[in-house]
């Protein structure tokens, strides 16, 4: 070899799909689901998009997964098969991720970043609770706690805390990869960090205005180190929340400009995710992933495969007008199992 180490493929992301709830009148009732589930054995039925998109005419297509939550499965649910395994591994030194994929409406903001106490909470702030309540319980050792909040659009980065910073990616043999110019805050309780969460929403829905986008046509990646000193060793884990740009097709014909960048940008650093998550899935020896091919996935290096733990949530909309984009979702996290 020429020096480098190529990630381990030590573990398989783990992928929950979560169905939301039908909410819009258009969705046209029960009479129009295109998903059927059995929760106990992490199955999803979904009809095949025909010609007319209806599903007509096809047999459902059976998914298995590792977690199928349901439409009036609750928040709570999520984060015990998303979040909570991968907090306890982050207090432990490690790095852990969790990832909500899915077209725009399927819920991800919702399921990751909602920002409301108590029932609907998110698996941000279920996260910040869990941390700080382990800090407040643990005598033995001090705890530092530091958050980011970066956001890639147009494979362009940018600090959803300070957004005047230039930020950019830098390698290191010993640090790996990591970003200059972001701002990290030190927290040290979840109201600070609830705060820091909404500064940074606050910030990405002002940018995407000025900039005339939508805030789901950009990544939004929140980012929690959490040292640990006062023992035999110093720990440092690192917690990678991510709010990917919605992975709907975009037509070529009838958009252009802004428009056609964005979705080439978008489809671009989403199949590359796709290709890395597969990768470490497969396992294959002397294939390496290829991070390197999105400012996303070279943001992400660390945070998939190898000593981290990941979670990829796939967020689908439960109704037969989504239908195509509900198979192709769920191909998605098919191809990571
Ligand atoms: P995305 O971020 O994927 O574009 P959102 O999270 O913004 O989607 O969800 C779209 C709408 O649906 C929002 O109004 C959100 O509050 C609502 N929603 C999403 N998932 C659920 C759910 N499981 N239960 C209730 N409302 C939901
Ligand atoms: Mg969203």
């Amino acid at each position: 070899g020429g020096g480098e180490v190529s990630p381990q493929p030590e573990e398989r992301v783990n992928v929950i799909v979560r169905i939301r709830p039908q909410l819009y009148k258009t969705e046209g009732g029960e009479d129009n689901m295109s998903l059927q589930v059995d929760s106990a054995r992490n199955m999803v039925w979904a009809l095949a998009p025909d010609d007319d998109g209806s599903g007509r005419g096809k047999l459902p297509r059976q998914f298995v997964f590792d977690t199928v939550v349901p439409p009036d499965g609750v928040q709570e649910d999520v984060y015990e098969a998303a979040g909570r395994h991968i907090v306890e591994s982050v207090l432990e030194g490690f790095t852990g991720c969790v990832m909500c994929y899915g077209q725009t409406g399927a819920g991800k903001t919702y399921t990751l970043a909602n920002e409301s106490a108590g029932h609907n909470a998110g698996v941000m702030i279920r996260a910040f609770t869990d941390i700080f309540d382990h800090i407040a319980q643990d005598r033995e050792h001090e705890y530092e706690v530091t958050m980011a909040y970066a956001q890639v659009y147009l494979d362009t980065l940018s600090d959803l805390l300070s957004p005047d910073n230039d930020v950019q990616i830098r390698e290191d043999t010993n640090k790996g990869v990591f970003l200059t110019g972001l701002t990290w805050r030190p927290c040290r309780s979840v109201a600070h960090a609830k705060g820091v969460l909404a500064d940074g929403n606050r910030n990405r829905a002002t940018a995407s205005t000025s900039m005339n986008a939508d805030s789901s046509r950009s990544h939004a990646i929140l980012m929690m180190h959490v040292t640990r000193t006062g023992g035999t060793r110093t720990l440092l884990g690192k917690l990678y929340l991510v709010d990917l740009a919605g992975s709907e097709r975009v037509k070529r014909s009838g958009v252009e400009g802004q428009g056609l960048d964005e979705a080439i940008a978008i489809n671009q650093s989403l199949t590359t995710l796709g290709r890395c998550i597969e990768a470490m899935a497969r396992g294959k020896k002397g294939e390496r992933p290829p991070f390197r091919e999105s400012k996303l996935t070279r943001l992400l290096s660390n945070a998939i495969g190898g000593n981290a733990k990941t979670t990829l949530i796939v967020c689908v909309a439960p109704s037969k007008r989504d239908v195509v984009e509900t198979n192709s979702s769920l191909e998605f996290g098919q191809q990571a199992m």
